[in-house]
Protein backbone atom coordinates (compact mmCIF):
# COMPACT_ATOMS: atom_id res chain seq x y z
CA UNK A 1 0.00 0.00 0.00
CA UNK A 2 1.18 3.35 -0.77
CA UNK A 3 0.79 6.48 0.45
CA UNK A 4 -0.79 8.18 -2.16
CA UNK A 5 -3.34 5.43 -2.36
CA UNK A 6 -4.90 5.98 1.08
CA UNK A 7 -4.55 9.79 0.21
CA UNK A 8 -6.58 9.47 -2.36
CA UNK A 9 -9.51 7.23 -0.81
CA UNK A 10 -9.11 10.01 2.13
CA UNK A 11 -9.91 13.09 -0.04
CA UNK A 12 -13.41 11.41 -1.09
CA UNK A 13 -14.58 11.20 2.56
CA UNK A 14 -12.63 13.69 4.95
CA UNK A 15 -12.14 17.83 5.26
CA UNK A 16 -9.22 19.41 4.50
CA UNK A 17 -7.94 19.74 8.23
CA UNK A 18 -8.74 15.87 8.74
CA UNK A 19 -6.93 15.57 5.17
CA UNK A 20 -3.65 17.19 6.63
CA UNK A 21 -3.88 15.62 10.33
CA UNK A 22 -3.91 12.38 8.45
CA UNK A 23 -0.70 13.34 6.42
CA UNK A 24 0.72 14.55 9.09
CA UNK A 25 0.59 11.08 10.67
CA UNK A 26 2.14 9.40 7.87
CA UNK A 27 4.90 11.39 7.84
CA UNK A 28 5.00 10.50 11.58
CA UNK A 29 4.79 7.11 11.15
CA UNK A 30 6.85 6.76 7.87
CA UNK A 31 9.78 8.48 9.70
CA UNK A 32 9.36 5.87 13.11
CA UNK A 33 9.53 2.98 10.53
CA UNK A 34 12.38 3.76 8.86
CA UNK A 35 14.47 0.78 7.80
CA UNK A 36 11.91 -1.60 9.24
CA UNK A 37 10.66 -4.06 6.68
CA UNK A 38 7.77 -6.97 6.88
CA UNK A 39 8.89 -10.35 6.15
CA UNK A 40 7.80 -9.62 2.30
CA UNK A 41 10.75 -7.20 2.33
CA UNK A 42 8.55 -4.31 1.67
CA UNK A 43 9.09 -1.08 3.58
CA UNK A 44 7.45 -1.82 7.23
CA UNK A 45 5.50 1.79 6.47
CA UNK A 46 3.59 -0.29 3.75
CA UNK A 47 1.60 -2.45 6.39
CA UNK A 48 0.19 0.69 8.79
CA UNK A 49 -1.05 2.10 5.57
CA UNK A 50 -3.05 -0.56 4.64
CA UNK A 51 -4.78 -0.83 8.35
CA UNK A 52 -5.83 3.16 7.34
CA UNK A 53 -6.77 2.20 4.16
CA UNK A 54 -9.72 -0.49 5.47
CA UNK A 55 -10.57 1.77 7.94
CA UNK A 56 -11.12 4.53 5.64
CA UNK A 57 -13.01 2.30 3.10
CA UNK A 58 -15.13 0.80 5.78
CA UNK A 59 -16.12 4.60 6.83
CA UNK A 60 -14.70 4.95 9.98
CA UNK A 61 -14.14 8.62 11.62
CA UNK A 62 -10.91 9.98 11.43
CA UNK A 63 -9.50 9.32 14.45
CA UNK A 64 -9.79 5.81 14.01
CA UNK A 65 -7.79 6.29 10.90
CA UNK A 66 -4.84 8.32 12.30
CA UNK A 67 -4.58 5.40 15.19
CA UNK A 68 -4.31 2.99 11.91
CA UNK A 69 -1.56 4.80 10.70
CA UNK A 70 0.16 4.88 13.84
CA UNK A 71 -0.98 1.35 15.66
CA UNK A 72 2.49 0.05 15.47
CA UNK A 73 4.99 3.01 16.12
CA UNK A 74 4.35 2.85 20.22
CA UNK A 75 5.29 -0.59 20.32
CA UNK A 76 7.95 -1.08 17.30
CA UNK A 77 9.46 1.92 17.30
CA UNK A 78 11.39 4.83 19.47
CA UNK A 79 7.48 6.87 19.31
CA UNK A 80 5.62 7.59 22.61
CA UNK A 81 1.91 8.18 23.69
CA UNK A 82 2.98 11.05 24.86
CA UNK A 83 4.38 12.17 21.44
CA UNK A 84 1.59 10.98 19.65
CA UNK A 85 -1.14 12.39 21.91
CA UNK A 86 0.64 16.53 21.91
CA UNK A 87 0.40 15.77 18.03
CA UNK A 88 -2.52 14.04 17.30
CA UNK A 89 -4.88 14.26 20.47
CA UNK A 90 -5.57 12.74 23.16
CA UNK A 91 -8.38 10.19 21.48
CA UNK A 92 -6.40 9.10 19.01
CA UNK A 93 -3.43 8.54 21.59
CA UNK A 94 -6.29 6.59 23.38
CA UNK A 95 -7.01 4.01 20.23
CA UNK A 96 -3.79 3.71 19.77
CA UNK A 97 -2.90 2.31 23.59
CA UNK A 98 -5.65 -0.04 23.08
CA UNK A 99 -4.24 -1.62 20.47
CA UNK A 100 -0.57 -1.37 21.59
CA UNK A 101 -2.21 -3.13 24.67
CA UNK A 102 -3.81 -6.12 23.27
CA UNK A 103 -0.71 -7.11 21.77
CA UNK A 104 1.73 -6.35 24.73
CA UNK A 105 -0.58 -8.44 26.65
CA UNK A 106 -0.29 -11.31 23.77
CA UNK A 107 3.33 -11.35 23.80
CA UNK A 108 2.90 -12.10 27.62
CA UNK A 109 0.47 -14.17 27.05
CA UNK A 110 1.95 -16.17 24.75
CA UNK A 111 4.74 -16.98 27.65
CA UNK A 112 2.15 -18.23 29.68
CA UNK A 113 0.14 -20.61 27.37
CA UNK A 114 2.05 -24.02 28.11
CA UNK A 115 0.02 -23.58 31.36
CA UNK A 116 -3.23 -21.53 30.04
CA UNK A 117 -4.59 -23.99 27.09
CA UNK A 118 -7.74 -22.27 26.54
CA UNK A 119 -5.67 -19.57 24.21
CA UNK A 120 -9.04 -18.37 22.17
CA UNK A 121 -10.88 -17.81 25.72
CA UNK A 122 -7.73 -16.05 26.91
CA UNK A 123 -7.67 -14.00 23.71
CA UNK A 124 -11.03 -13.04 23.75
CA UNK A 125 -11.02 -11.81 27.01
CA UNK A 126 -7.71 -9.85 26.51
CA UNK A 127 -9.25 -8.14 23.57
CA UNK A 128 -12.21 -7.29 25.57
CA UNK A 129 -10.34 -6.21 28.42
CA UNK A 130 -8.43 -3.44 26.89
CA UNK A 131 -11.11 -2.39 24.33
CA UNK A 132 -12.51 0.12 26.50
CA UNK A 133 -13.44 1.57 23.08
CA UNK A 134 -15.01 -0.36 20.48
CA UNK A 135 -13.04 1.20 17.67
CA UNK A 136 -9.90 -0.77 19.14
CA UNK A 137 -11.21 -3.66 18.05
CA UNK A 138 -11.89 -2.61 14.55
CA UNK A 139 -8.52 -1.07 14.30
CA UNK A 140 -7.29 -4.62 15.38
CA UNK A 141 -9.31 -6.38 12.81
CA UNK A 142 -8.34 -3.93 9.99
CA UNK A 143 -4.51 -5.02 11.21
CA UNK A 144 -5.09 -8.71 11.18
CA UNK A 145 -6.89 -8.81 7.82
CA UNK A 146 -3.93 -7.04 6.45
CA UNK A 147 -1.37 -9.58 8.61
CA UNK A 148 -3.71 -12.51 6.89
CA UNK A 149 -3.54 -11.04 3.30
CA UNK A 150 0.22 -11.35 3.57
CA UNK A 151 0.43 -14.48 5.42
CA UNK A 152 2.18 -16.23 3.16
CA UNK A 153 5.35 -15.07 3.61
CA UNK A 154 5.63 -16.04 7.31
CA UNK A 155 6.71 -19.56 7.90
CA UNK A 156 3.93 -22.28 7.48
CA UNK A 157 3.84 -22.91 11.32
CA UNK A 158 3.23 -19.67 12.09
CA UNK A 159 0.50 -19.32 8.95
CA UNK A 160 -1.45 -22.28 10.74
CA UNK A 161 -1.63 -20.47 14.36
CA UNK A 162 -2.72 -17.09 13.18
CA UNK A 163 -5.20 -18.53 10.55
CA UNK A 164 -6.75 -20.95 13.34
CA UNK A 165 -7.18 -17.92 15.83
CA UNK A 166 -8.72 -15.60 13.06
CA UNK A 167 -11.35 -17.97 12.44
CA UNK A 168 -11.95 -18.91 16.28
CA UNK A 169 -11.79 -15.57 17.47
CA UNK A 170 -11.52 -12.46 14.76
CA UNK A 171 -14.10 -13.80 12.47
CA UNK A 172 -17.20 -14.29 15.69
CA UNK A 173 -15.50 -10.58 16.66
CA UNK A 174 -16.72 -9.12 13.50
CA UNK A 175 -19.58 -11.18 13.12
CA UNK A 176 -20.64 -9.52 16.50
CA UNK A 177 -20.00 -5.67 15.43
CA UNK A 178 -22.08 -6.76 12.46
CA UNK A 179 -19.22 -6.69 10.20
CA UNK A 180 -20.30 -8.99 7.17
CA UNK A 181 -17.92 -7.97 4.42
CA UNK A 182 -14.58 -8.18 7.02
CA UNK A 183 -15.80 -11.57 8.44
CA UNK A 184 -16.37 -13.28 4.91
CA UNK A 185 -12.82 -12.01 4.00
CA UNK A 186 -11.13 -13.25 7.24
CA UNK A 187 -13.25 -16.67 7.13
CA UNK A 188 -11.94 -16.98 3.30
CA UNK A 189 -8.43 -16.03 3.70
CA UNK A 190 -8.00 -18.19 7.06
CA UNK A 191 -9.85 -21.11 5.74
CA UNK A 192 -8.04 -21.76 3.08
CA UNK A 193 -4.32 -21.40 5.01
CA UNK A 194 -6.24 -24.27 7.48
CA UNK A 195 -7.27 -26.77 4.68
CA UNK A 196 -6.27 -25.41 0.99
CA UNK A 197 -7.20 -28.92 -0.28
CA UNK A 198 -10.76 -28.36 0.86
CA UNK A 199 -10.95 -24.69 -0.25
CA UNK A 200 -10.01 -25.63 -3.42
CA UNK A 201 -12.79 -28.66 -4.08
CA UNK A 202 -15.29 -26.01 -2.53
CA UNK A 203 -14.25 -23.49 -4.96
CA UNK A 204 -14.15 -25.73 -8.10
CA UNK A 205 -17.57 -26.87 -6.89
CA UNK A 206 -19.25 -23.34 -6.16
CA UNK A 207 -17.85 -22.97 -9.91
CA UNK A 208 -19.18 -25.42 -11.70
CA UNK A 209 -22.82 -24.95 -9.87
CA UNK A 210 -22.68 -21.51 -10.67
CA UNK A 211 -22.01 -21.72 -13.90
CA UNK A 212 -25.25 -23.71 -14.86
CA UNK A 213 -27.61 -21.76 -12.18
CA UNK A 214 -26.22 -18.33 -13.38
CA UNK A 215 -27.86 -18.48 -16.87
CA UNK A 216 -31.48 -19.90 -15.40
CA UNK A 217 -31.10 -17.33 -12.56
CA UNK A 218 -31.13 -14.70 -15.08
CA UNK A 219 -34.37 -15.20 -16.23
CA UNK A 220 -35.85 -15.18 -12.91
CA UNK A 221 -33.95 -12.08 -12.61
CA UNK A 222 -35.39 -10.63 -15.93
CA UNK A 223 -38.72 -11.53 -14.86
CA UNK A 224 -38.71 -10.25 -11.41
CA UNK A 225 -37.54 -6.96 -12.56
CA UNK A 226 -39.84 -6.81 -15.15
CA UNK A 227 -42.59 -7.32 -12.67
CA UNK A 228 -41.59 -4.99 -9.95
CA UNK A 229 -41.10 -2.02 -12.56
CA UNK A 230 -44.68 -2.88 -13.43
CA UNK A 231 -45.69 -2.20 -9.97
CA UNK A 232 -43.81 1.11 -9.94
CA UNK A 233 -40.94 0.29 -7.61
CA UNK A 234 -37.58 1.69 -7.33
CA UNK A 235 -35.65 -0.84 -6.89
CA UNK A 236 -32.07 -2.43 -7.02
CA UNK A 237 -31.41 -6.34 -7.91
CA UNK A 238 -27.31 -7.77 -7.44
CA UNK A 239 -26.81 -11.52 -7.69
CA UNK A 240 -24.69 -12.27 -4.14
CA UNK A 241 -22.29 -15.97 -4.63
CA UNK A 242 -22.20 -18.00 -1.41
CA UNK A 243 -18.86 -17.79 0.42
CA UNK A 244 -16.29 -20.80 0.47
CA UNK A 245 -16.26 -20.93 4.47
CA UNK A 246 -19.97 -20.12 4.71
CA UNK A 247 -21.01 -23.53 2.17
CA UNK A 248 -18.29 -25.74 4.02
CA UNK A 249 -19.95 -24.76 7.15
CA UNK A 250 -23.80 -25.47 5.52
CA UNK A 251 -22.46 -28.46 4.36
CA UNK A 252 -21.34 -29.69 7.34
CA UNK A 253 -25.40 -29.35 8.63
CA UNK A 254 -26.63 -31.11 5.69
CA UNK A 255 -23.96 -34.00 5.41
CA UNK A 256 -22.43 -32.74 2.36
CA UNK A 257 -25.15 -32.60 0.36
CA UNK A 258 -25.03 -29.67 -2.13
CA UNK A 259 -28.39 -30.15 -3.24
CA UNK A 260 -29.65 -29.05 -0.10
CA UNK A 261 -27.86 -25.39 -0.37
CA UNK A 262 -30.53 -23.22 -1.59
CA UNK A 263 -28.49 -20.22 -1.20
CA UNK A 264 -25.58 -20.73 -3.13
CA UNK A 265 -27.00 -18.15 -5.13
CA UNK A 266 -29.36 -15.58 -3.86
CA UNK A 267 -30.95 -12.55 -5.33
CA UNK A 268 -30.70 -9.20 -3.50
CA UNK A 269 -33.24 -6.85 -3.98
CA UNK A 270 -32.45 -3.40 -2.53
CA UNK A 271 -35.81 -0.54 -2.03
CA UNK A 272 -36.18 2.28 -0.58
CA UNK A 273 -37.55 1.52 2.72
CA UNK A 274 -39.54 -0.75 5.08
CA UNK A 275 -43.02 -0.83 3.17
CA UNK A 276 -41.37 -1.45 -0.34
CA UNK A 277 -39.43 -4.64 1.26
CA UNK A 278 -42.71 -6.29 2.35
CA UNK A 279 -44.33 -5.20 -0.59
CA UNK A 280 -41.56 -6.87 -2.93
CA UNK A 281 -41.83 -10.25 -0.83
CA UNK A 282 -45.79 -9.91 -1.95
CA UNK A 283 -44.75 -9.62 -5.04
CA UNK A 284 -42.74 -12.44 -4.78
CA UNK A 285 -45.15 -14.50 -3.53
CA UNK A 286 -47.28 -13.97 -6.21
CA UNK A 287 -45.48 -14.63 -8.52
CA UNK A 288 -43.86 -17.80 -7.37
CA UNK A 289 -44.50 -20.64 -4.76
CA UNK A 290 -42.82 -20.04 -1.67
CA UNK A 291 -41.27 -22.70 0.57
CA UNK A 292 -42.98 -21.51 3.92
CA UNK A 293 -40.87 -22.85 6.25
CA UNK A 294 -37.99 -20.53 4.93
CA UNK A 295 -39.22 -17.24 5.01
CA UNK A 296 -37.44 -15.16 7.36
CA UNK A 297 -38.14 -11.56 8.51
CA UNK A 298 -35.04 -9.99 10.00
CA UNK A 299 -36.32 -6.32 9.61
CA UNK A 300 -39.18 -7.24 12.40
CA UNK A 301 -36.81 -9.17 14.12
CA UNK A 302 -33.28 -8.28 13.07
CA UNK A 303 -30.45 -10.77 14.33
CA UNK A 304 -28.47 -10.48 17.26
CA UNK A 305 -25.48 -8.88 15.49
CA UNK A 306 -28.30 -6.24 13.85
CA UNK A 307 -28.72 -7.53 10.89
CA UNK A 308 -32.04 -6.71 8.59
CA UNK A 309 -33.61 -8.17 5.89
CA UNK A 310 -36.44 -10.32 4.98
CA UNK A 311 -34.90 -13.44 3.20
CA UNK A 312 -37.56 -16.16 1.17
CA UNK A 313 -37.08 -19.01 -0.88
CA UNK A 314 -39.30 -19.66 -3.96
CA UNK A 315 -39.83 -22.15 -6.45
CA UNK A 316 -40.26 -21.20 -9.82
CA UNK A 317 -42.41 -23.04 -12.85
CA UNK A 318 -39.84 -25.25 -13.78
CA UNK A 319 -38.56 -26.19 -10.82
CA UNK A 320 -35.71 -23.90 -10.16
CA UNK A 321 -35.24 -22.77 -5.98
CA UNK A 322 -34.10 -19.42 -5.66
CA UNK A 323 -32.99 -17.41 -2.67
CA UNK A 324 -34.19 -13.68 -2.26
CA UNK A 325 -32.92 -11.41 -0.12
CA UNK A 326 -34.88 -8.00 0.34
CA UNK A 327 -33.48 -5.16 2.24
CA UNK A 328 -33.57 -0.95 2.16
CA UNK A 329 -30.20 0.57 1.46
CA UNK A 330 -29.33 1.49 5.15
CA UNK A 331 -29.96 -2.28 6.17
CA UNK A 332 -27.34 -3.21 2.83
CA UNK A 333 -24.91 -0.75 4.47
CA UNK A 334 -25.36 -2.11 8.13
CA UNK A 335 -24.91 -5.95 6.77
CA UNK A 336 -21.72 -5.07 4.74
CA UNK A 337 -20.04 -3.16 7.47
CA UNK A 338 -22.00 -3.56 10.58
CA UNK A 339 -20.91 -1.31 13.44
CA UNK A 340 -18.33 0.77 11.67
CA UNK A 341 -20.97 2.15 9.56
CA UNK A 342 -22.31 4.21 12.66
CA UNK A 343 -18.83 5.94 13.33
CA UNK A 344 -19.59 7.80 9.81
CA UNK A 345 -22.80 8.60 10.32
CA UNK A 346 -22.04 9.87 13.34
CA UNK A 347 -18.81 11.96 12.21
CA UNK A 348 -21.15 13.00 9.45
CA UNK A 349 -23.28 14.39 11.99
CA UNK A 350 -20.44 17.13 12.56
CA UNK A 351 -19.37 16.58 15.95
CA UNK A 352 -15.86 16.81 15.49
CA UNK A 353 -15.37 16.15 19.29
CA UNK A 354 -16.23 12.25 19.27
CA UNK A 355 -18.54 11.53 22.11
CA UNK A 356 -17.81 8.24 23.14
CA UNK A 357 -20.55 7.69 25.65
CA UNK A 358 -23.13 8.89 23.52
CA UNK A 359 -22.67 6.95 20.76
CA UNK A 360 -22.79 4.03 23.14
CA UNK A 361 -26.06 5.62 24.22
CA UNK A 362 -27.40 5.56 20.92
CA UNK A 363 -26.61 1.89 20.21
CA UNK A 364 -29.22 0.15 19.01
CA UNK A 365 -30.74 -2.76 21.23
CA UNK A 366 -29.06 -6.02 19.37
CA UNK A 367 -25.77 -4.19 20.23
CA UNK A 368 -26.27 -4.05 24.06
CA UNK A 369 -23.92 -6.35 24.13
CA UNK A 370 -21.26 -3.93 23.70
CA UNK A 371 -22.06 -1.89 26.64
CA UNK A 372 -22.53 -5.77 28.76
CA UNK A 373 -19.00 -6.10 27.59
CA UNK A 374 -17.50 -2.77 28.76
CA UNK A 375 -18.91 -3.78 31.62
CA UNK A 376 -17.16 -6.86 31.73
CA UNK A 377 -14.06 -5.31 30.40
CA UNK A 378 -13.97 -2.83 33.63
CA UNK A 379 -14.67 -5.79 35.90
CA UNK A 380 -11.74 -7.58 34.93
CA UNK A 381 -9.26 -4.28 35.03
CA UNK A 382 -10.44 -4.42 38.68
CA UNK A 383 -9.73 -7.85 39.14
CA UNK A 384 -12.37 -9.85 39.29
CA UNK A 385 -12.47 -13.47 38.39
CA UNK A 386 -14.16 -14.42 35.27
CA UNK A 387 -14.08 -17.62 34.35
CA UNK A 388 -13.38 -18.20 30.74
CA UNK A 389 -16.83 -20.18 30.22
CA UNK A 390 -18.39 -17.61 31.68
CA UNK A 391 -17.19 -14.79 28.84
CA UNK A 392 -17.36 -17.33 25.96
CA UNK A 393 -21.03 -17.94 26.52
CA UNK A 394 -21.44 -14.02 27.03
CA UNK A 395 -19.31 -13.22 23.73
CA UNK A 396 -19.32 -15.90 21.21
CA UNK A 397 -22.57 -17.88 22.23
CA UNK A 398 -25.70 -17.55 20.15
CA UNK A 399 -28.12 -14.61 21.12
CA UNK A 400 -31.74 -14.46 21.71
CA UNK A 401 -34.14 -11.55 21.84
CA UNK A 402 -37.14 -11.70 24.91
CA UNK A 403 -39.48 -8.46 25.45
CA UNK A 404 -40.63 -7.41 28.62
CA UNK A 405 -44.60 -6.76 28.96
CA UNK A 406 -44.11 -3.44 27.65
CA UNK A 407 -42.04 -4.58 24.43
CA UNK A 408 -38.90 -3.03 25.62
CA UNK A 409 -36.05 -5.59 23.64
CA UNK A 410 -33.57 -7.18 25.30
CA UNK A 411 -30.92 -9.13 24.58
CA UNK A 412 -29.67 -12.76 25.89
CA UNK A 413 -26.96 -15.65 25.26
CA UNK A 414 -29.06 -18.31 24.23
CA UNK A 415 -29.63 -20.36 27.34
CA UNK A 416 -30.38 -17.57 29.42
CA UNK A 417 -32.25 -18.24 32.53
CA UNK A 418 -35.15 -15.98 34.12
CA UNK A 419 -32.61 -14.25 36.56
CA UNK A 420 -30.34 -13.53 33.80
CA UNK A 421 -33.11 -11.35 32.10
CA UNK A 422 -34.27 -9.65 35.27
CA UNK A 423 -31.15 -8.64 36.35
CA UNK A 424 -30.69 -7.12 33.03
CA UNK A 425 -33.59 -5.49 33.31
CA UNK A 426 -32.38 -3.77 36.66
CA UNK A 427 -30.38 -5.30 39.65
CA UNK A 428 -33.37 -4.50 42.01
CA UNK A 429 -35.98 -6.41 40.02
CA UNK A 430 -32.97 -9.26 39.77
CA UNK A 431 -32.55 -9.10 43.62
CA UNK A 432 -36.35 -8.86 44.39
CA UNK A 433 -37.41 -11.43 41.69
CA UNK A 434 -40.45 -13.96 43.25
CA UNK A 435 -41.72 -15.78 39.78
CA UNK A 436 -41.97 -15.56 36.40
CA UNK A 437 -44.10 -15.46 33.65
CA UNK A 438 -43.62 -16.34 30.23
CA UNK A 439 -45.68 -15.68 27.29
CA UNK A 440 -48.23 -15.56 30.10
CA UNK A 441 -47.42 -18.58 32.18
CA UNK A 442 -45.93 -19.60 34.91
CA UNK A 443 -42.00 -20.44 34.56
CA UNK A 444 -39.41 -22.25 36.59
CA UNK A 445 -36.32 -20.23 37.28
CA UNK A 446 -33.94 -23.11 35.97
CA UNK A 447 -35.82 -22.85 32.79
CA UNK A 448 -34.09 -21.11 29.67
CA UNK A 449 -35.85 -18.57 27.84
CA UNK A 450 -36.45 -18.61 24.30
CA UNK A 451 -36.06 -16.25 21.12
CA UNK A 452 -39.21 -14.19 20.99
CA UNK A 453 -40.22 -14.98 24.92
CA UNK A 454 -42.58 -12.44 26.76
CA UNK A 455 -40.49 -12.51 30.07
CA UNK A 456 -42.57 -10.64 33.33
CA UNK A 457 -40.96 -10.95 36.81
CA UNK A 458 -42.85 -10.21 39.83
CA UNK A 459 -40.86 -9.09 42.68
CA UNK A 460 -41.77 -8.60 46.58
CA UNK A 461 -40.70 -5.52 48.01
CA UNK A 462 -39.14 -7.56 51.06
CA UNK A 463 -37.26 -9.88 48.50
CA UNK A 464 -33.78 -10.82 48.55
CA UNK A 465 -31.93 -12.27 46.67
CA UNK A 466 -30.32 -16.33 47.75
CA UNK A 467 -26.84 -17.54 47.30
CA UNK A 468 -28.59 -20.99 45.71
CA UNK A 469 -29.14 -18.69 42.55
CA UNK A 470 -25.82 -18.46 42.33
CA UNK A 471 -27.04 -21.87 40.56
CA UNK A 472 -29.36 -19.75 38.18
CA UNK A 473 -27.87 -17.30 36.16
CA UNK A 474 -25.48 -17.22 33.09
CA UNK A 475 -24.82 -14.07 31.94
CA UNK A 476 -21.73 -12.49 33.69
CA UNK A 477 -24.04 -9.42 33.88
CA UNK A 478 -26.37 -10.88 36.16
CA UNK A 479 -23.92 -13.37 38.16
CA UNK A 480 -22.14 -9.98 39.00
CA UNK A 481 -25.05 -7.99 40.60
CA UNK A 482 -25.84 -11.27 42.48
CA UNK A 483 -23.02 -11.54 43.52
CA UNK A 484 -22.58 -7.71 44.61
CA UNK A 485 -26.13 -8.58 46.65
CA UNK A 486 -24.79 -11.54 48.35
CA UNK A 487 -22.20 -9.77 50.10
CA UNK A 488 -23.58 -6.77 50.90
CA UNK A 489 -25.97 -8.99 52.29
CA UNK A 490 -22.71 -10.69 53.96
CA UNK A 491 -23.93 -13.45 52.43
CA UNK A 492 -20.63 -14.34 50.45
CA UNK A 493 -17.04 -13.42 51.12
CA UNK A 494 -14.98 -12.16 48.75
CA UNK A 495 -13.13 -13.70 46.51
CA UNK A 496 -9.27 -14.29 45.19
CA UNK A 497 -9.20 -16.53 43.15
CA UNK A 498 -5.74 -17.86 41.58
CA UNK A 499 -7.10 -17.29 37.76
CA UNK A 500 -6.91 -13.22 38.61
CA UNK A 501 -3.22 -13.87 39.95
CA UNK A 502 -2.09 -15.23 36.53
CA UNK A 503 -3.62 -13.00 34.57
CA UNK A 504 -2.36 -10.03 36.39
CA UNK A 505 0.73 -11.47 35.60
CA UNK A 506 -0.09 -12.29 31.71
CA UNK A 507 -1.14 -8.70 31.59
CA UNK A 508 1.80 -6.86 33.64
CA UNK A 509 4.62 -9.30 31.65
CA UNK A 510 6.84 -6.62 30.23
CA UNK A 511 7.52 -6.61 26.58
CA UNK A 512 9.14 -9.61 26.01
CA UNK A 513 9.98 -11.52 22.61
CA UNK A 514 7.75 -9.55 20.02
CA UNK A 515 6.91 -11.19 16.68
CA UNK A 516 7.72 -9.12 13.60
CA UNK A 517 4.27 -8.23 11.64
CA UNK A 518 2.14 -7.55 13.82
MN1 LIG B 1 0.05 -4.22 12.89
Amino acid sequence: MEKREVLRLAREVYDEDQLAELEHAIAYATEKHMGQKRRSGKPYITHPLAVAYNLIEWDMDVDSVLAGVLHDTVEDTPATLAEIESFFGRDVAFLVDGVTKISQARAGMRDLESYLPQTKDNLSKLLIAVSQDVRVLIIKLSDRLHNLQTLQYMPKEKQHKIARESLEVFAPMADRLGMGRVRIQIEDLAFHYLEPKEYERLQNLLKKRLGKSTRKLGTVRLDVEKELTKQGLEFEVNGRVKSIYSLHRKLKKVDGNMDDIYDLMALRVIVRDNEACYRVLGILHGMYQPMIARIKDYIAIPKPNGYQSIHTTVITPNEQIVEFQIRTQEMHDYAERGLAASFHYHDQKGSKAYAKNQLMSQLPAELQWITQMQEVATRIREGEDISDDQLNIDLFGNRIFVYSPRGDIYNLPEGALPLDFAYLVHSDIGNRAYSFRVNGNIHAFDKPLHNGDVVEVTTRKTGQAKPTWQELVTTTHARSKLRMQLRKAGLLQAITGAAAIIREKAVRKKKTKKSKDN
